[in-house]
């Protein structure tokens, strides 16, 4: 079975506005994809309904299997918190947190002890490249060093798919080829990625392109 499958998915907004327009899609489990297309072309609204964060106006939305409307918010919520990790343009670290805090911190809903929380947070820094960087806090590191911390976070739990929203969007365009890079060995490691963006150059490096405009995909 696929990971992800929308079929027919409608969303509108109070207003009337129709940020998607009876879109389908599949992604297979192991895909590293790009959602690609202008602002307002119905992206983040994408990433939402993939993220289980807002529902369908008409449509299907699969996740892992599970039919997103048939799920009440409680079960909603743990399907989000164990089989998908979440990064963003802004990092979203706490700045009063170091490394293997912020990234230990993303681990609290699995319930395990602190020494477990640390020990998976610190393999994850590792495995981002982010070893020798355990102690410090994000004012610390450069750009691309946190979104690593972030990207180490979403993916500490081991969830089947990685959904990116803009990743590179804050970064010069070196340390947004190295987060792309990541991604592919993220990808290869066996997670299955989806990536947001506006930027051609990062969809372009991906094995997939979905572009998008006015809410469809094209
Ligand atoms: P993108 O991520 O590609 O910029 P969005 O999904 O944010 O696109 O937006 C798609 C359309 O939906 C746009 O016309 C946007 O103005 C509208 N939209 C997005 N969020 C809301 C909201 N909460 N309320 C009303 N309209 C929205
Ligand atoms: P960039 O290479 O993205 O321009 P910097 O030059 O600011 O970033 O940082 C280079 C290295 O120095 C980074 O690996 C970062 O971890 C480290 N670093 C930067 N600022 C500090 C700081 N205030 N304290 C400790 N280490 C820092």
């Amino acid at each position: 079975r696929p990971v992800i499958e929308l079929a027919g998915v409608t969303k509108t907004y109070p207003g009337g506005v129709f940020a998607l327009r009876s879109v389908d899609l599949v992604v297979d489990y192991g895909e590293l994809l790009a959602i690609v297309g202008p602002s307002g072309s119905g992206k983040s609204t994408m990433l939402n309904l993939i993220g289980t964060l807002d529902r369908a106006s008409r449509g299907t939305v699969r996740i892992d299997g599970h039919d997103v409307a048939s799920l009440p918010d409680r079960q909603l919520s743990a399907l989000r918190a164990r089989r998908i990790g979440f990064v963003f343009q802004q990092f979203h670290l706490a700045p009063g947190r170091d490394a293997l805090g912020n990234v230990a911190d993303g681990l609290l809903y699995t319930g395990v002890g602190r020494p477990e929380r640390e020990r998976s947070a610190e393999a994850a820094l590792v495995r981002v490249g982010l070893g020798d960087r355990l102690t410090h806090r994000p004012h610390q590191l450069s750009g691309g060093e946190r979104q690593r911390v972030a990207i180490a976070r979403a993916v500490a739990g081991d969830p089947p798919l990685l959904l990116a929203d803009e990743p590179t969007g804050n970064l010069d365009s070196v340390s947004g080829a190295g987060v792309v890079a990541l991604l592919r060995e993220l990808n290869e490691a066996g997670t299955t990625i989806l990536v947001i963006t506006h930027d051609r150059e990062v969809a372009g490096g991906l094995p997939r392109q979905v572009p998008m405009r006015d809410g469809r995909v094209i």
